[in-house]
């Protein structure tokens, strides 16, 4: 046995080796198969996957593209977005939700978010609907679908289409209904960090309306039809034939990965609970909506007291990681410095980005690294409690 009082080793926030190490000669199988079949672009792997990945989400129609990115610029070049024209979103998301209304001349309005969730609060989308809103994008932020029942039953009675930004949450579902089965078009990423993560770039989009799906593989293949007959001005956006052999390989694992991060999500709330630092204010868990199956890909806590920055300071200088997603709101980036965002009051917003922090969760992490978190989380209140006295 090794020595008990060796310096305590780190925790990463995230070891995408460690994930994949376990599935390596299938990923070998799968990659040296595209090698040898010259088929980078359009390989059987892509059309394979589409079709996986539809029974997956249990929506008839998916479209691969390059990324969770131009899965939302498509979706909204698919639906005539343009000058004018007003789309509601968070401003607590990734910049990818916003950037792809801005993107096509289109104004951002953006609704506040439930505290307990982070995800867009319904209320706050109806009071901001006009004869100009032409979209509305919930995003699922950190694997927990927002509140999809109410949010369509909102812009259905207005006749607006819904963009289901599902990138951080393939796999979830609201009243046992998948996530990106909700909307016109949901749209998800292959982002490494993601809960399905190829190793590179790619995104796909999901449509229950077969003519729309149509309409997004136009736009995405330079609104091509028939080849070098152009009838809208669309961008080149692939899933390559390499991405989607990977991804075959990690859709096989995806429902044991999520069983993971689930087990790990139960034991946070569990350590932190029984530290105490919860009951004491100091720490605030992460709000499970009884109605969403959550896919955990993020564990988000809120630092209570302003302490946020301190106690991310402490963890990293223990070589613990954690990551603020998100510290700065899309309304307050210095690339929109200037325009005048219709809102409705986003002091929640603003508060969750001086308060939430992200614990280490990945599939492998082990129940020795959680602890160590912990243990680091208790130790720096503990000094605090310490100095105070
Ligand atoms: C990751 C992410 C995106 C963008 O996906 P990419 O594949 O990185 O382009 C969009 N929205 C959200 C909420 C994301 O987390």
């Amino acid at each position: 046995m090794a020595h008990q009082d060796q310096a305590p080793s780190g925790v990463p926030l995230l070891d995408v080796n460690r994930d994949n190490a376990p599935h390596r000669e299938e990923f070998i199988e799968a990659l040296t198969e595209v090698l040898d079949s010259g088929r980078f672009l359009f390989g059987p792997d892509v059309t394979e996957l589409e079709t996986e990945l539809a029974g997956y989400c249990q929506v008839p129609n998916v479209v691969g593209c390059a990324s969770g990115s131009d899965a939302l610029l498509l979706a909204l070049m698919a639906l005539n977005i343009g000058p004018g024209d007003e789309v509601i979103v968070p401003s607590f998301t990734f910049f990818a939700s916003v950037s792809c209304i801005t993107r096509l001349g289109a104004t951002p309005v953006f609704a506040d978010i439930c505290p307990g969730t982070f995800n867009i609060d319904p209320e706050s989308i109806e009071s901001l609907i006009t004869d100009q809103t032409k979209a509305i994008i919930p995003v699922h932020l950190f694997g927990q679908c927002a509140e999809i029942d109410r949010i369509c039953q909102i812009a259905s009675g207005h006749d607006i289409p819904v963009v289901e930004d599902a990138a951080q949450a393939i796999g979830a579902a609201y009243n046992s209904r998948p996530a990106g089965s909700w909307g016109t078009v949901g749209c998800f990423s292959f982002y490494p960090t993601k809960n399905l993560g190829g190793m590179g770039d790619g995104g796909m989009m999901t449509s229950c309306d077969a003519a729309f799906a149509d309409r997004l593989r136009l736009f995405a293949g330079h609104g091509m039809r028939p080849r070098y007959y152009h009838q809208v001005v669309g961008i080149n956006s692939r899933l390559d034939t390499f991405q989607a052999a990977v991804l075959r390989v990690k859709l096989r694992h995806l429902g044991d990965a999520i069983e993971n991060r689930s087990t790990i999500a139960d034991r946070y709330d569990r350590l932190l609970t029984e530290s105490g630092l919860v009951d004491n204010g100091e720490i605030t868990l992460p709000v499970r909506d009884s109605n969403a199956f959550h896919v955990w890909n993020q564990y988000a806590i809120r630092v209570e007291n302003g302490r946020r920055d301190e106690l991310r300071s402490y963890l990293a200088e223990r070589k613990v990681g954690s990551e603020i997603y998100y510290p700065i709101p899309m309304h307050q980036q210095q690339c929109f410095e200037g325009m005048d965002f219709r809102h409705n009051g986003l002091a929640e917003t603003e508060k969750a980005s001086l308060e939430v922090l992200n614990l280490p969760i990945f599939p492998s992490l082990t129940e020795a690294e959680q602890c160590r978190v912990i243990e680091v989380i208790g130790s720096f209140y503990a000094v605090a409690a310490k100095a105070a006295a």
